[in-house]
């Protein structure tokens, strides 16, 4: 069951285009929405959540209209937001048992067998008695992995997870969404490239409402393929390089500031090529369409 957008927008009362004309088709598995703070992406979620309404366009889930027909959306729909609410002083068990219920599984026993399966999967068993208030960030977004499973969505839709994880809890996050992409839409919208890098089959990248680049991760590597050029730069020459418009990024090596710029030919003397990188995808065209509005 694919999803396809087309054509949404929506604006803010205060003038604020958050989405301007996107379209995206959105295959089974995992989906990566990528773009910086402010980029669009709580909006496009929250509207495919059916927590808030677009302006114009469309949104199908398989047969479903996803803007008209919210109900049958919320049946298939699993969703964890970027803030998934207060965290009660409440054992896990307890309450995903409550959640369930909510959810419409009535009958005791399956229900008792659904929240013990889940608590198992996003390896919480252990925890289950332990109040969600004294939860660390990953556990938390397990426990809400496990929330969003109940009802066997068709369409997954997470909301900036990894923020504030330490390495070792991302890495279980990851291991988590893998598992659960496999049949399912899942969507999943970060500010971090690694995120995508490591989950993500597809991709889209958007930045001021608009999309800029969607499809697989490995074709936008091809695109850039022997135009991104490194070099080691002295502090000086930063600020010259940075209002060029090719600068892609910069980072320091040991102290020793090192730039990546974008350019179909060699920029400058001893710049080198390098293999691009997904980091190189995104700021690149990021900084293409800054550069670009600010023409504008
Ligand atoms: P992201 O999730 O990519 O950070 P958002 O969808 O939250 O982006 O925001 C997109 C733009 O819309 C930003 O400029 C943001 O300030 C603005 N925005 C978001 N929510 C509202 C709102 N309720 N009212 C006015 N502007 C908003």
């Amino acid at each position: 069951m694919d999803l396809i957008i087309e054509g949404l927008s929506k604006t803010y009362g205060n003038g604020v285009k958050a989405l301007d004309n996107v379209s995206l088709h959105i295959p089974t598995g995992m989906f990566g929405l990528l773009g910086p703070n402010g980029a669009g992406k709580s909006t496009l979620m929250r509207i495919l959540a059916t927590l808030q309404e677009a302006d114009s366009g469309t949104a199908k889930l398989g047969d479903i209209d996803v803007l008209k027909d919210k109900d049958a959306v919320r049946r298939t729909l699993g969703y964890l937001p970027q803030e998934f609410g207060v965290y009660p002083k409440v054992g896990a068990y307890e309450m995903l048992d409550h959640i369930a219920l909510l959810k419409g599984v009535t009958a005791k026993g399956e229900r008792k067998d659904l929240v013990e399966a889940l608590l198992q999967r996003v390896n919480l068993w252990d925890q289950r008695k332990r109040k969600l208030s004294g939860f660390s960030g990953g556990m938390k977004q397990r426990f809400g992995i496990a929330q969003c499973l109940i009802g066997q969505p068709k369409l997954i839709i997470v909301d900036e997870p990894t923020a504030g994880l330490d390495p070792g809890e991302r890495n279980r996050f990851y291991n988590l969404l893998t598992e659960i992409g496999e049949n399912v839409v899942v969507i999943l919208s970060t500010h971090i490239v690694q995120d995508v890098r490591e989950l993500c089959s597809n991709m889209a990248i958007i930045n001021k409402g608009k999309v800029l680049y969607a499809g697989p991760p490995e074709e936008s590597l091809r695109q850039i393929q022997g135009k991104v050029w490194e070099k080691r730069i002295a502090k000086s020459e930063l600020e010259g390089y940075a209002t060029g418009g090719k600068m892609i990024s910069n980072r320091l090596v040991a102290g020793v500031p090192v730039i990546h710029l974008l350019s179909d030919e060699r920029p400058a003397e001893g710049f080198t090529t390098v293999e691009p990188g997904l980091e190189d995808v995104f700021f690149g065209a990021i900084s293409r369409s800054n550069a670009q509005a600010a023409a504008q």
